[in-house]
C-alpha cells in the first residue's frame, strides 16, 4: 500500500485562513517590513510572494527595497529605524545578501520581538532554552504538518538529516520540545542509512537531491522532505519520492509539501509578533 501523501498546500491554506481571521480581530493590523537588498531575481520572487500572502491575510506591507551596493552602515541604520517604528511589528531581512555585507551582524541587529524569521541569536537562544519566542518558519512548518496529520511526536524516534541554523538545528530543537527522541545526522555521519532506518519520523534537510532512498526508510515511517532542487526532470527533493512512497506511511511531495508551509508560518509569526 502506498503512503499517505501529505498535502502541504492544503495545510498552508488553512494556516493562512486562521491567521487572516485573527488579524481581522486585532485593533491594529500587524505591519511586516520585508527588506530586499539588490535585484537577485530569486530573492525578488520570494519577497513578492511573502508580501502578497501577507497582504491577503490583512497584514500591512511595509516593504523596503535597497540598492545592491548599500553599505553595512546604511543597512544597519535602516534596521534600527524599523526596530524603533511602532507601525512595524515584524522585520524580515531577505537572504542571501550581496557578498560585501555581513548577514550575521545585520540579522543580530533585528529586535528579537520583531524577528519573524526566528533567526536572531536571541531567538535561537530562546528556542534552545524552551522559552517563548519566534521560531524559524520552515521547521515550524514541518511541526505543523506533523500535527495536521496527527503524527505522534512524543516519544517517537525522530531523525533530522542536516544541522543548518536555518532548518536542521531548530528542527531538532522543536522536536525535542515536543518530547521526541531526536538524532541529528550531518555530512560526517558514519552510517546515514542505518540512522535513518531507525526513524519513526524522518526529516531530511541536507540539500542533496534524492539522497534518501527507500532502503533507508523504516516501513510506515513519516518522511518529511525539506529539500528543493530544480533539475532537468522538474523539482525534486532530498528524498527519492517514487521509491520512498512505497515504504513510508506518510510522505511530503516536492513540490507541494514543506515549501508552502514556510510562508504560512511567516504569517503566523507576524501575527504572533504583533501580540506581545
Ligand atoms: P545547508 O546546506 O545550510 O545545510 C545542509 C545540511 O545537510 C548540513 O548541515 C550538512 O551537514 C548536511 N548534509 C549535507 N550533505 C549531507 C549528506 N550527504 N549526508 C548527511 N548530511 C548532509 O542547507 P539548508 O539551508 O538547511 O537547506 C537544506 C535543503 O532544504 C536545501 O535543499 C534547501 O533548498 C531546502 N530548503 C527548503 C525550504 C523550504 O521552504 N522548502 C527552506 C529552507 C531550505
Amino acid at each position: 500500500m502506498g503512503a499517505t501523501v501529505i498535502d502541504g498546500r492544503e495545510v498552508a491554506r488553512s494556516v493562512r485562513e486562521r491567521v487572516a481571521e485573527e488579524v481581522a480581530r486585532l485593533a491594529a493590523p500587524p505591519g511586516l517590513a520585508t527588506v530586499l537588498v539588490g535585484d537577485d531575481p530569486a530573492s525578488a520572487l520570494y519577497v513578492r510572494n511573502k508580501r502578497k500572502q501577507c497582504t491577503q491575510a490583512g497584514i500591512r506591507d511595509l516593504h523596503q527595497h535597497l540598492p545592491g551596493d548599500v553599505s553595512q552602515e546604511s543597512l544597519s541604520a535602516v534596521i534600527d529605524e524599523l526596530n524603533a517604528d511602532h507601525d512595524v511589528t515584524g522585520i524580515l531581512l531577505q537572504l542571501p545578501l550581496p557578498r560585501h555585507l555581513d548577514p550575521a551582524a545585520l540579522i543580530g541587529r533585528i529586535d528579537p520581538d520583531k524577528d519573524v524569521d526566528g533567526l536572531t541569536p536571541i531567538s535561537a537562544g530562546r528556542l534552545a532554552q524552551g522559552t517563548n519566542g519566534l521560531r524559524p518558519c520552515t521547521p515550524s512548518g514541518v511541526i505543523e504538518l506533523l500535527d495536521a496529520y496527527q503524527v505522534p511526536v512524543e516519544g517517537a524516534e525522530a531523525v533530522v538529516v542536516g544541522r543548518s541554523e536555518l532548518v536542521g538545528k531548530p528542527q531538532a530543537q522543536l522536536l525535542l520540545e515536543r518530547n521526541a527522541t531526536v538524532t541529528i545526522c550531518h555530512s560526517r555521519t558514519r552510517d546515514l542509512d542505518a540512522a535513518c532506518g531507525r526513524a519513526d519520523i524522518l526529516i531530511v534537510a541536507a540539500g542533496v537531491p534524492e539522497l534518501i532512498r527507500a532502503d533507508a526508510i523504516k516501513p510506515g515511517a513519516t518522511v518529511i522532505d525539506v529539500g528543493i532542487h530544480r533539475t532537468d526532470d522538474g523539482l525534486r527533493g532530498d528524498v527519492h519520492f517514487e521509491t520512498a512512497r512505497h515504504v513510508a506511511g506518510a510522505i511530503t511531495p516536492v513540490p507541494g509539501g514543506v515549501g508552502p508551509m514556510t510562508i504560512a508560518m511567516l504569517l503566523r509569526n507576524t501575527l504572533a509578533a504583533a501580540q506581545p
